[in-house]
């Protein structure tokens, strides 16, 4: 187990996300895991046409603000804003292979998501801020938007250990266009992925 993942809080995140991350990942990854400390993303990330924050542009701010500790870790932000990449509309995630660098948005993964009701709190809120917990979640939900959390992170970790999408629909590594991509996924890698990392 020489390798270890360090989760990078980007502004506010739940604490018991961060604690089921940090319980869960090490088994999938046989890593150790690390928690590091907050790093704001600038609302200047935040693209008004869009309503959205440049993805591109938020794994750059984090490669720039990581320290040269962090760095040789597998570094992963969580982050709690819509993203959108080049000519993607929306993305769940961005990754990099040097240095090992993903971010993962987790706010379309919410079970209560919405994009009407996001877009017309975000025109009131210029940086792009908003409530992402409208109502309680049952615990059913709860699970669900923990498990999809779990799944996006894995495979954005996934890409920063250089490997690319997979065929097998159940694998971690197979894309995750929608959210029905992600739930169709099992929370394992296939055999094939298992041998790459
Ligand atoms: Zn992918
Ligand atoms: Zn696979």
């Amino acid at each position: 187990m020489d390798r270890n993942i360090n989760i990078l809080i980007l502004n506010d995140i739940n604490n018991n996300i961060i604690r089921f991350l940090r319980k869960r990942l090490p088994e999938i990854f046989n890593s150790s895991v690390t928690v590091s400390k907050h790093i704001i993303i600038p609302s200047y990330l935040f693209n008004c046409d869009k309503k959205k924050y440049d993805g591109k542009k938020v794994l750059k701010f984090i490669t720039d603000n990581i320290t040269l500790k962090e760095v040789k870790n597998v570094n992963i932000g969580i982050f709690d804003r819509d993203m959108f990449s080049g000519n993607l509309d929306y993305t769940f995630g961005l990754a990099s292979l040097f240095p090992k660098i993903g971010v993962v948005s987790i706010i379309r993964l919410h079970p209560h998501f919405n994009e009407d009701y996001f877009s017309r709190g975000l025109r009131k809120r210029k940086s792009g801020k908003f409530p992402l917990f409208v109502k309680r979640l049952s615990m059913q939900e709860k699970n669900i938007y923990y498990e999809r959390i779990l799944k996006e992170t894995s495979h954005i970790i996934g890409h920063t250990l250089e490997l690319g999408h997979c065929e097998n629909k159940r694998c971690i590594m197979a894309p995750s266009g929608t959210i029905m991509d992600i739930d169709q996924k099992d929370i394992i890698f296939c055999s094939r992925c298992r041998n790459l990392i």
